[in-house]
């Protein structure tokens, strides 16, 4: 053993102690439909991404319960060798239906796709290709930029003005230009002019890669998202199937000529194990009950209104939020653990956020809910805030 490795990462680890930034996996427990902390306690989770409560949901842990006895506990190799299956098929075809587009793929992972996919594109034009990246896109999309190793220009979040300006200022560009978004952001929760943003690409002959992760099963017609609304003209559709969708892995959706440079090209697709077939029948029950949970999706945005104006009366900025996904801003890392850990005394588990997942100065809980949430748990969850949350100073009108 290299101990000059642990040498080192004793020291890594001992600065970010210091700054106060050292982080620990927490066990927590789900049984009887409810979440407990390590020492037994029931707590209403406000911090999880099941929207929908599907990753409970019996017709989804029975479906993937049978594939796995039908099919086997594991894929026995990467999609090219003999991983791919019928039922692998099937699951991509109603995925590309479900996203009204000509074909879809699976990935193991919405990390892996993005960090797999985006450079994969950007290389097909031999590093020719401008990246236009929002400023807020999730990490994996970051690390997808940068192991693309060309170009990429940020723009402001939410900024078409300014994503207009740069390609304005790349007009005589001789590569590719793909402008990246999230369609509802993580960490905000508000949403991206899909409109606008499709306006600018056609108008500066860019692509545009669209993230689902967190509008898939949620927003839009029948739980779609919100790149449906585009009618197809968006060239690639990312979207993840451990959200709303209760299971695991990703797709990348869009031509079928897309798909076929993917399938041929991107190596966070070619070299890796197929997707298990419990999460393949997970997904398939999933795509069975998402596009009729309308109350469901419903109930979710009046929860989502009534918690954003709870926190608006302890004077939180919810920044854009419009989404389950509901930040509650704080400002210093320190207050944000006291605020988090005032909301779980209270018996709410809301997550602090803090950088380098959020900028510098925007602490914050980030709040989530689930369609699943009974009306009691909600009420607890807002007189918890009502009651818990400290008051911040009013906000300048
Ligand atoms: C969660 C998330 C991912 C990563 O998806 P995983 O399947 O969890 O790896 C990618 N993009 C966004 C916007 C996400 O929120």
């Amino acid at each position: 053993m290299d101990a000059g490795l642990d040498a080192l990462l004793k020291r890594r680890l001992a600065l970010l102690g210091e700054a106060r930034r050292l982080r620990r996996l927490r066990p927590l427990q789900w049984c009887d439909g409810q979440l407990h902390d390590a020492a037994g306690r029931a707590l209403i989770d406000a911090s999880s991404n099941d929207y929908l409560g599907l990753s409970q949901h019996p017709l989804v842990k029975a479906r993937a319960a049978e594939w796995a006895g039908r099919h086997g506990a594991g894929a026995p190799a990467s999609r090219l060798i003999t991983g791919t299956r019928d039922i692998t098929l099937a699951v991509e075809e109603r995925l590309a239906a479900f996203k009204h587009c000509e074909a879809a793929l699976l990935f193991s992972s919405g990390f892996q796709a993005n960090a797999s996919v985006i450079p994969t594109l950007a290389g097909a034009d031999n590093g020719g290709t401008l990246i236009f990246s929002d400023a807020l896109n999730h990490a994996s999309i970051v690390h997808g930029c940068r192991l693309a190793g060309v170009t990429t220009h940020v723009f402001g979040h939410g900024d078409a003005g300014h994503l207009d300006d740069l390609l304005r200022q790349h007009a005589t560009h001789k590569g590719r230009k793909l402008i990246i978004t999230e369609s509802v952001f993580s960490m905000d929760g508000d949403r991206a002019d899909l409109p606008a943003l499709l306006q600018l690409a056609e108008r500066h002959g860019a692509a545009l890669y669209v993230d689902e992760a967190h509008a898939s099963g949620v927003l839009g017609p029948q739980g779609r998202g919100l790149a449906v609304a585009c009618g197809g003209a968006i060239d690639v559709v990312m979207g993840t199937l451990g959200k709303a969708f209760g299971a695991f892995g990703a797709y990348v959706a869009g031509s079928r000529t897309l798909i076929d440079y993917l399938v041929n090209r991107c190596p966070g697709f070619i070299y890796t194990t197929a997707l298990p077939p419990a999460v393949l029948g997970a997904v398939d029950a999933a795509l069975d009950l998402v596009p009729g949970m309308e109350r469901e999706r419903q109930r979710l945005a009046q929860n989502a209104q009534r918690l954003r104006a709870a926190l608006a009366l302890r004077n939180y900025d919810t920044l854009g939020s419009s989404t389950q996904i509901i930040p509650a801003v704080i400002g210093s890392e320190e207050d944000a653990l006291a605020a988090a850990q005032q909301l779980e005394d209270a018996g709410v588990l809301a997550v602090a956020i803090r950088p380098p997942t959020v900028p510098e100065g925007t602490s914050r809980l980030r709040l989530t809910l689930s369609s699943a949430l009974s009306e009691a748990d909600m009420q607890r969850l807002l007189d918890a805030v009502a009651n818990s949350l400290p008051l911040r100073p009013p906000r300048p009108a």
